[in-house]
């Protein structure tokens, strides 16, 4: 593949080249003629033609690069039902008038992969627009994502993922699959948003204070950051029975869901 310009590190360019691994991404979701697909990073429109060639209805590519962004409307001027916008996607995902049901597809930018992830977590509407998310991350962030409890990779990102998303590990990508190779291998993950959030919170940015203050520390205790958290009023927090002398890696998911919900309250 010839680029037309030096890829840009700052926009986390590196182009997925291996036909094989693209129709693979193609088989996680089966696309039909009735869906709207939205890509984040369209790049050189490599897995956009894939998905062109299953017929959605509708299909969103967003490219923030500018010259990218020509490149695409070039390469689709035939395609009908394609809308390709210049547009960070970060302020993309916060829009309020997307169609429902919307199938995500991203080798996404690894500079903010977690970013995007993050705020497809946190938006204010739950169930989201999105039925679901297949996403190529590098491996050592979605090792991160799928982290078990009182393991190395588990901390704020396992915790946040899990609240609202079903997660599925697909399969581990070579690093040469891409021009420019990354350093690191990737992953595909994909999500689907959990319909009955047990552990409702009126604003998710809760759960996002509540992590990152107690694993502010990975090493310490988590009582003096719990104190910091809920102050005066400990006894908020007492049937949760919640040990203090461990370590903010040994808490499961759930009971950070709990602690947010208690935090919660506590801000009336
Ligand atoms: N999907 C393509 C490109 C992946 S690289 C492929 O598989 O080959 C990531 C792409 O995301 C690049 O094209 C980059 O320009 C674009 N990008 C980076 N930051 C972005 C942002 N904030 N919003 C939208 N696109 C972005």
């Amino acid at each position: 593949m010839k680029l037309l310009q030096k890829s840009k590190k700052s926009l986390g360019q590196n182009f997925l080249i291996d036909k094989n691994i693209i129709n693979k991404i193609l088989k996680v979701v089966k696309v039909n003629k009735n869906n709207t697909v939205l890509e984040i990073g369209s790049g050189y429109g490599n897995l956009t033609k894939a998905i062109t060639t299953m017929q959605p209805r509708k299909l969103i590519a967003i490219e923030k690069d500018k010259k990218l962004f020509s490149f695409l409307n070039n390469q689709f001027a035939n395609y009908k039902n394609m809308k390709i916008i210049n547009e960070d996607v970060l302020n993309f995902i916060e829009k309020k008038n997307l169609e429902k049901n919307i199938i995500v597809f991203g080798n996404l930018p690894y500079n903010i992969s977690t970013k995007i992830l993050a705020s497809l977590i946190t938006l204010k509407k739950w169930p989201p627009w999105y039925q679901v998310l297949v996403f190529m991350f590098q491996k050592e962030v979605a090792d991160r994502i799928l982290a078990k409890n009182r393991t190395k990779a588990y901390g704020r990102l396992t915790v946040l993922s899990n609240w609202r998303l079903e997660i599925t590990k697909h399969f581990d990508v070579s690093k040469n699959s891409f021009i420019p190779r990354p350093k690191v291998n990737s992953t595909l993950l994909s999500f689907r948003p959990k319909k009955n959030n047990t552990y409702y919170l009126k604003n998710p940015k809760n759960l996002e204070i509540v992590t990152r203050v107690l694993f502010s520390n990975r090493r310490k205790m988590i009582n003096k950051n719990i104190k910091k958290l809920f102050s005066k009023n400990m006894s908020i927090l007492k049937n949760l029975n919640l040990n203090l002398n461990v370590r903010p890696e040994e808490l499961s998911n759930e009971t950070y869901y709990k602690i947010a919900t208690h935090y919660e309250k506590l801000l009336g």
